[in-house]
């Protein structure tokens, strides 16, 4: 493994209403290939790049957002992926996996992964921490094509388009993967406050907003010069001042309070406790036959790849009313 860090960078152009994230996953991604690849099931190439840009536009599109819950990409296909997730925790704590079904072309993109028959979806799902009674996430959906029906073959294609589509906000995203580092770029165009809606003549307002389409032109046109290459191999710090060291772009630090971001991490918030939930929604019989058949009952999270074992006397714990059960003999942590 090469020691890479984790890192989410934000920046502004300094009077200019457009603003930037980029993050550079080293560490973490290279640790949720490696326990993929531990669990004896490591995903196709052409699956772990498309994860990579998953988490790593995740990372980028939760950090953006206000919100306290989980941002959830998922990628629903009718290719030899069916389903691949993205899931980014508030705090940039990330868990990605994918179900894949058959063979994956060598070299395969978003078309021949995901949308062989045109049926592919992308989902994005924002599901509130702390929901409120009857709330339920809120959810946007696009399809895998473009304006002309012409097939994507790139997920920052799709999520510009979400962008565009969901949040009316014009966004560049330049996205990259391999097995070691997981990367993106985020350009976006800030809502405009310009004075000239404040004066309300129209001639300002127009004046105002051609001014903020250049910038804001400007500054997307070069970011799509970054390569896949550059995006992976340098630091965030030479990528910013390769692209924009003719624009007063300017990182946020942690001294800008609130706007400072979190460092990204992999976590899985798997635990026994809710593997036996899963469990005892199956019902006593079909956990039964399962015991009578293998002895025991093995589930492993399709996260991290971690193992949780039920015996016996596990499962008939599972199965007891709590006051029925002797003190101290809840389902093992
Ligand atoms: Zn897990």
């Amino acid at each position: 493994m090469t020691d890479m860090n984790d890192e989410l960078v934000k920046f502004i152009f300094d009077g200019l209403p457009v603003r930037g994230l980029l993050v550079r996953l080293g560490n973490s991604w290279q640790d949720v290939l490696a326990r993929r690849a531990l669990a004896g099931d490591a995903f196709p190439p052409e699956v772990r790049a498309l994860l990579g840009e998953m988490a790593a536009a995740g990372v980028l599109m939760q950090s953006n957002i206000k919100f306290n819950g989980a941002l959830v990409l998922q990628m629903y296909g009718d290719g030899p992926v069916k389903l691949a997730v993205a899931e980014v925790q508030p705090d940039l704590a990330f868990r990605v996996t994918a179900k894949v079904v058959g063979e994956v072309p060598a070299g395969a993109r978003l078309e021949a992964l995901l949308n062989v028959h045109g049926q592919g979806r992308c989902a994005i799902t924002l599901d509130p921490k702390d929901k409120l009674p009857g709330q339920a996430p809120y959810q946007g959906v696009v399809a895998l094509h473009g304006d002309q029906r012409e097939p994507l073959q790139a997920l920052a294609e799709v999520l510009e388009h979400y962008m565009l589509q969901s949040e009316q906000l014009d966004t560049k995203l330049i996205l990259a993967a391999n097995d070691q580092v997981a990367a993106g770029l985020l350009i976006q165009r800030m809502p405009v406050q310009g004075m000239g809606n404040v004066q309300g003549t129209s001639g300002a307002r127009n004046e105002d907003e051609i001014g903020i389409n250049e910038a804001y032109n400007r500054i997307a046109l070069l970011a799509a010069t970054l390569t896949a290459d550059e995006l992976l191999t340098l630091t965030p710090d030479t990528v910013l001042r390769r692209l924009f060291w003719e624009e007063p772009v300017r990182l946020l630090t942690p001294q800008d309070g609130p706007h400072a971001p979190h460092t990204p991490r992999f976590e899985c918030s798997c635990s026994r406790e809710r593997v036996g939930s899963m469990l005892k929604s199956l019902g006593r019989d079909e956990v039964d036959s399962i015991i009578t058949e293998q002895g025991r009952v093995e589930i492993g999270c399709d996260f991290c790849g971690k193992k949780y074992h039920f015996d016996p006397v596990d499962v008939g714990g599972l199965f007891t009313p709590v006051r029925d059960q002797p003190p101290g003999s809840a389902v093992r942590q």
